[in-house]
């Protein structure tokens, strides 16, 4: 702790968002850069506390409630950016996390919730910090292909190349094995690079990483569904291991009546399809669902909905509004969610920013849900019937939702995305292998060992735990690593 005064003396700062109504009119990230000499200085606010609840994504209320998942050395990182010791923060950042540009840029940062300068005054700027130092690394040509010297000769194949089967593939490619991971999309990288927008997470950000991975000795094949293009025996026949990371793709439906008109589409189809065609041809191909000159309405208040928002912004939509059926979360934190918890409380993200900006007021309701679509003589949809609902309590203690008498309203739309979450992993490679599932339909195997009932068949990130983040999806790849390892070679030296 080179600083002992930094949390006294130093406010916390953060680079400037461009500006939202010129930032609408690109693709690139929505932050700016920031002088080095302030970026050191905000470092200098870490108290470099004797528990570091920062760096644990453990706490008194119990396992993965907080701080950071995949346990970045952060004290000791903050410190060595502060003495302007990028490389060695470097060092100490990679051996925790194999992507901090990811995470450095789109995690929502557990991390500072659990701050404890963040307990009385604005927490360290841990994210930032986090990026800074691998972009520096890249930019300084410190970061390198990890080869390894020697190769086992253990074959492992990796289905599915989101943040789970990166992180896996890298981790277990260091320890020699020879891995191969097959995607079906036509570019590696999972949600990295067909989920989460550009303006969130460039994607030359992703195809660097993936280059360095091949450079390795990564085998990357894409274009290829395992379950039909080859079969998931097939693979379990021609490797010693299988990991399976295939996400937690399945989306939740809205079976209202009305859900089959013409323009009201799953999330999903429309910001994949938007950065394929992006990437393809800057739009030209027209192969997306545009929201040019519509009334967009999203349901659902997350990070989905809000990429929706910030798409359908970029597109030249008339306006865009977004509906979530739980209530406004609070401003600050409640009795029931104390530090050192994720804090969950109101935040305006950058695709609210954008459509505050432009449309002049918050896009978001609370507490509404959709009766029924109605469409036009051409069957597209032209507008949504909404009621408010209250959060009921039952007898038996669950919340239902009930409708409030005389507060039915119509919508008008020309697209609606729906952007409800996830319910868990396609059913297909995990019946070809006859894995067994849990009670929410995700591969049944324990978080930490990560075996799956089939003997030499793994799971790991949203296919194990459900629809989460890219934080926990690197948690668990390495993680998995470690055991398909132990499970090669007798013992694993491989780092969680
Ligand atoms: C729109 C959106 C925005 C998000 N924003 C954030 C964010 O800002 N921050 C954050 O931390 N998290 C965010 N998340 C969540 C995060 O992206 C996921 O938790 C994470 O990507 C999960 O990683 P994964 O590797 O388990 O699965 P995925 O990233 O889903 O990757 C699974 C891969 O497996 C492939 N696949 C599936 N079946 C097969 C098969 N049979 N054969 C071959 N390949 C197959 C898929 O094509 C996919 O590429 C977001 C999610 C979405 C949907
Ligand atoms: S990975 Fe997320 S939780 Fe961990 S240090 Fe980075 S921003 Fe914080």
């Amino acid at each position: 702790m080179g600083n002992p005064t930094g949390f006294l003396n130093i406010n916390r700062n953060l680079p400037e968002d461009r500006d939202p109504v010129l930032r609408v009119g690109d693709w690139k990230e929505v932050h700016t850069e920031m002088a080095v000499s302030d970026i050191q200085s905000q470092a200098s606010r870490c108290m470099d506390c004797g528990v570091p609840f920062c760096m644990a994504a453990e706490s008194a209320q119990g396992p993965g409630i907080a701080g950071c998942p995949v346990n970045n050395l952060i004290p000791e990182w903050n410190d060595l950016v502060y003495r302007g010791l990028w490389k060695d923060a470097l060092a100490r950042l990679l051996k925790t996390n194999n992507f901090p540009e990811f995470t450095g840029r789109v995690c929502p940062a557990p991390c500072e919730s659990s701050c404890v300068l963040g307990i009385n005054a604005p927490p360290v700027s841990i994210k930032h910090h986090e990026v800074s130092i691998i972009d520096r690394g890249f930019e300084m040509g410190w970061v390198t292909p990890n080869i390894p010297e020697e190769r086992t000769g253990k074959t492992v194949a990796v289905i599915g190349s989101g943040p789970a089967g990166l992180a896996c593939a890298a981790q277990l490619n260091s320890a020699g094995h020879t891995v191969t991971v097959y995607e079906r999309a036509d570019r590696p990288g999972g949600l990295l690079m067909y989920g989460i927008p550009n303006m969130k997470l460039e994607k030359h950000v992703v195809e660097r990483r993936i280059k360095l991975m091949e450079d390795e000795g990564i085998t990357f094949v894409c274009n290829t569904t395992i379950g039909k293009d080859i079969a998931a025996d097939k693979l379990k026949e021609d490797f010693d291991t299988v990991v399976i990371c295939t996400g937690a793709t399945v989306p939740r439906d809205l079976p209202v009546e009305g859900r089959e008109l013409k323009g009201v589409n799953f999330a999903m189809e429309f910001l994949g399809a938007n950065t394929k065609s992006l990437m393809d041809s800057e739009l030209e191909d027209g192969n997306y669902i545009s929201a040019n000159k519509k009334h967009v309405v999203v349901i659902g208040g997350g990070d989905t909905g809000t990429d929706c928002v910030g798409t359908s912004l970029r597109h030249g939509c008339e306006h865009v509004q977004q509906l979530e059926i739980m209530p406004q979360p609070t401003n600050s934190r409640t009795a029931g969610n104390p530090w050192p918890q994720y804090a969950r409380v109101l935040k305006v993200d950058y695709g609210q920013e954008e459509a505050i900006a432009i449309q002049g007021d918050d896009p978001r309701s609370y507490l509404v849900t959709t009766k029924k679509f109605v469409g036009d003589e051409d069957g597209n949809v032209k507008e949504l019937h909404t009621c408010q609902i209250e959060w009921q309590k039952q007898d038996d203690g669950r919340m239902t939702p009930v409708d409030v008498p005389g507060s039915e309203k119509v919508i008008k739309a020309d697209l609606v995305l729906l952007a409800m979450g996830f319910l868990g992993p396609e059913g297909g490679v995990l019946d070809q292998l006859g894995v067994e599932k849990d009670p929410r339909s995700n591969a049944q195997a324990e978080y930490g060992k990560y075996a799956t009932n089939v003997d030499g068949v793994f799971a790991a990130g949203d296919a194990r735990r459900g629809q989460s983040l890219i934080v926990w999806a690197i948690n668990e790849g390495r993680g998995a690593a470690q055991a398909v390892d132990a499970y090669l070679m007798g013992k694993s030296y491989l780092p969680r």
